[in-house]
């Protein structure tokens, strides 16, 4: 057979077993097996401890054979075999085969073996039943861990570890990996192994030293393929011209800036220096702005446009959804004033006009709209996706504002810079505080500016835990303090996790649910859990707190995605004006609805939201001058949930929860859209892991290196070819959020 290559498929290499390998972990190739990392190690020559384990666990034991008995079964034909093991400490267990066929010559008194199964008991006394075993001084098998330790893989049906092993050392003898991917320069200067080396000390390791060295490696070479990505896309971005946009003196920004009704804060002043320098500049804007909901992102964003505007451009915002997108037109209409209407009556002729366009407009509206952009009198274009479509045509867009970052793609946000005749400054802006290693890899292709102060005058929102199963009493104080908000003159909200009507398979509650599953399920193989009690939906709560006698009288509404588009909006318009006093809704309010007036939100079976959401979710009360509250009531009993929402309540600082979300979930489930893929986008690399976090930033200096050199990468085929691997299968779905 010629060399062992990674694309070898692996029936050329493994024969039968490949079948398996295919069927039950999706591993066509030479590549997916060596990826398939062992979970980790026994040493085969320490004897096990059975104490360490409990009852249906699931054991890794090296122990001794003490006894070995064969008999007759009463109720079936053929032989049992009983084999009693013991370990380091003199525990016994017995291992048990109901056919004896094959064991018996095989578990002898005096062997020692490495038996794997489920720890259960039977009349008093430990027993594995049919256990997975290696005999450790066997000639042929316990040769295979001549060097000691014993690699343990997640499990795979009808292929041992043994065998797993066995196909390594086969697949060692003449695997020819190509050039490495990490070029020898950074290998000597870094201190690591090579990649085939890595490989190797993980599969077949002769001490735990080398499975350290391994890791280290492999955590290397996936923090540079990403880093190297978006060192690529930084360099096209800088390569490309754009035209510089400045403010005028005396223009529209200038007369913005004198009728604002208070001052910047200090935050928003040095970002607004920041964005006026990289818009001054001969190659477009390419920076996140990320801050709390309410530190003021949007008047930040809105100045930029109107500089955009002075140098005789457009401007245009992209928002997630109609809600958000009506919402930005109206607060930019209002911070604008008279500014905003140019050509109308009481306009001022410094000022520019604002349009709004979403889908949900009827033809007729659409094309004045779409002509007023084309020909040019509006210089801020506010809208949703419809923004996007082929149709719609400008003058000169100069600058590009996307909020809301983490729901649109990469395709979209190109798409809409298509639109530009030279590449558009590109203003993203999120509220979601991302913590900075998820930047660095998420968003490294981009600058950062960050508000982190609230403007003044700003409450702090206070938050606390309701336990409604435990304490009824709190629940129903939670409702009084609703009424008693209301009684001042102020509104709230009642968030549920769901609408409540959907079928089985509703995309909202799926998506919701997903989410939790992926916030809980820490372990790799998950258990099956008990199924969780229905959530909430608004509907039902709707129905209770009309009838609840601590709200009677009061105005109670819903909202929900499923509502149709008028009905959504008149709701939204009622709560605005103040004419709803409690409304009861789906996370539709999630992102930028703002009614400074709603100071309190009790948020249903809180424990159903991550971290994020709940935190983003309660940054809608608070808006005003009255402080705000907010309840997460929940019925769970579940300790690990409960600590989840009682740290949520213990701080308002977005970015600390932000470290928190990350370190409870996996971070596949932060950086890709989905985890259905076979393998999650990040293997070994931890962004919460302190020394991960210096070697990501190790890595992007050294990808920023060597792009700079060669951004082709030709000069290093190895790199060039894990790039190119990698970015397809794993690394795609996470650099499309950026
Ligand atoms: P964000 O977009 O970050 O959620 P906004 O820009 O909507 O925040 O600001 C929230 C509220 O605070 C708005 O009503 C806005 O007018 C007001 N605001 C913004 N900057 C300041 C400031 N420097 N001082 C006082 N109020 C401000
Ligand atoms: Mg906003």
């Amino acid at each position: 057979m010629a060399g062992i290559t990674k694309a070898t498929p692996l029936d050329r290499v493994l024969g039968a077993a490949a079948k398996k390998l295919s069927k039950h972990r999706g591993l066509e190739t030479v590549g997916d097996l060596l990826d398939f990392l062992p979970r980790r190690y026994v040493d085969a020559r320490r004897m096990g401890e059975l104490a360490e384990f409990s009852r249906g666990e699931h054991v890794v034991l090296v122990a001794n054979v003490v006894s070995a008995t064969t008999r007759p079964m009463r109720q079936r034909r053929g032989k049992m075999l009983e084999a009693v093991v013991e370990d380091g400490q003199g525990e016994r267990v017995s291992l048990v085969f109901f056919s004896a066929y094959g064991h018996e010559t095989r578990l002898r008194p005096g062997v020692r073996a490495l038996c794997r199964g489920e720890l259960q008991t039977y009349r008093q006394s430990w027993q594995l039943a049919h256990p997975d075993y290696v005999l450790l001084d066997d000639e042929d098998e316990g040769d295979v861990y001549r060097d000691g330790l014993v690699p343990l893989y997640k499990t795979v049906k009808q292929v041992s570890d043994l065998n797993l092993t066995k196909a390594m050392r086969l697949i060692f003898e003449q695997l020819d990996l190509g050039p490495d991917p990490v070029p020898q320069e950074l290998r000597e200067q870094h201190d690591l192994v090579t990649q085939a080396e890595a490989y190797r000390m993980l599969h077949l390791p002769a001490d735990l030293a080398e499975v350290e060295r391994a890791r280290h490696r492999l955590r290397y070479d996936e923090a540079l393929v990403v880093q190297t990505v978006l060192a690529q896309r930084r360099a096209k971005s800088r390569s490309e011209q754009s035209t510089p946009r400045l403010a005028t003196p005396g223009g529209l920004l200038a007369a913005f800036d004198e009728q604002l009704p208070f001052v910047l804060t200090a935050g928003q002043k040095v970002v607004a220096e920041e964005i006026a320098a990289d818009m001054a500049g001969e190659h477009p804007m390419h920076r996140l702005l990320q801050g709390e909901v309410g530190s003021g992102k949007t008047v930040v964003a809105l100045r930029a446009m109107l500089a955009a505007i002075d140098s005789g451009a457009q401007a245009a915002l992209l928002a997630p959804t109609e809600v958000l997108a009506q919402q930005h037109e109206r607060s930019i209409r209002a911070l604008l004033g008279s500014l905003g209407q140019r050509g109308m009556l009481g306009g001022d002729d410094r000022g520019t006009q604002v349009a709004l366009l979403t889908g949900s407009m009827t033809k007729k509206q659409r094309e004045k709209v779409l002509l007023d952009i084309v020909t040019g009198p509006v210089g801020i274009v506010v809208g949703t996706h419809a923004l996007i479509e082929k149709n719609v045509m400008f003058a000169d867009l100069g600058l590009v504002v996307v909020d809301e970052q983490h729901r649109f793609g990469v395709e979209q946000r190109d798409a809409l810079r298509d639109k530009a005749i030279r590449a558009p400054h590109l203003l993203v802006m999120t509220a979601t505080p991302i913590p900075r290693t998820v930047a660095m890899t998420t968003f490294g292709d981009m600058d950062t500016s960050t508000l982190s102060e609230l403007p003044k005058g700003r409450q702090p929102i206070a938050t606390h835990v309701v336990p409604a199963l435990d304490r009824p009493a709190w629940l129903t104080r939670a409702w009084e303090k609703v009424a008693e908000e209301v009684a001042e003159g102020h509104q709230a909200y009642v968030v549920c996790p769901r609408i409540g009507d959907e079928p089985v398979d509703d995309p909202e509650l799926t998506a919701l649910e997903r989410m939790w599953n992926a916030a809980d399920s820490e372990g790799d193989e998950p258990e099956d859990e008990a199924p969780l009690r229905p959530m909430r939906g608004v509907l039902e709560v709707l129905d209770d707190l009309r009838q609840r006698p601590e709200l009677r009288g009061l105005r109670v509404e819903m909202l929900h995605g499923r509502l149709p588009a008028e009905e959504k909006d008149a709701v939204m318009a009622a709560f605005t004006r103040g004419e709803i006093d409690v409304l009861v809704a789906t996370t539709v309010i999630e992102v930028g609805v703002d009614v400074p007036n709603a100071t309190v939100m009790v948020l249903m079976d809180a424990d159903r939201f991550g971290i994020s959401q709940l935190h983003q979710l309660r940054g809608r009360v608070g808006r005003g001058e009255g402080g705000g509250l907010c309840l997460l009531v929940t019925e769970s009993e579940n300790e690990a949930s409960l600590d989840r929402l009682h740290r949520v309540a213990a701080t308002t600082d977005g970015f600390a929860l932000a470290d928190l979300d990350l370190e409870l979930r996996r971070e596949g489930d932060v950086l890709g859209a989905s985890q259905s893929g076979r393998r999650s986008q990040l293997r070994l690399l931890r962004l919460t892991h302190r020394e991960d976090i210096a070697l990501i930033e190790q890595a992007r200096t050294d990808a920023t290196d060597l792009v700079t050199k060669d951004a082709s990468l030709m000069s290093w085929p190895g790199l060039e070819a894990m790039v190119g691997e990698r970015l397809d299968e794993t690394q795609a779905a996470f650099l499309e959020r950026g």
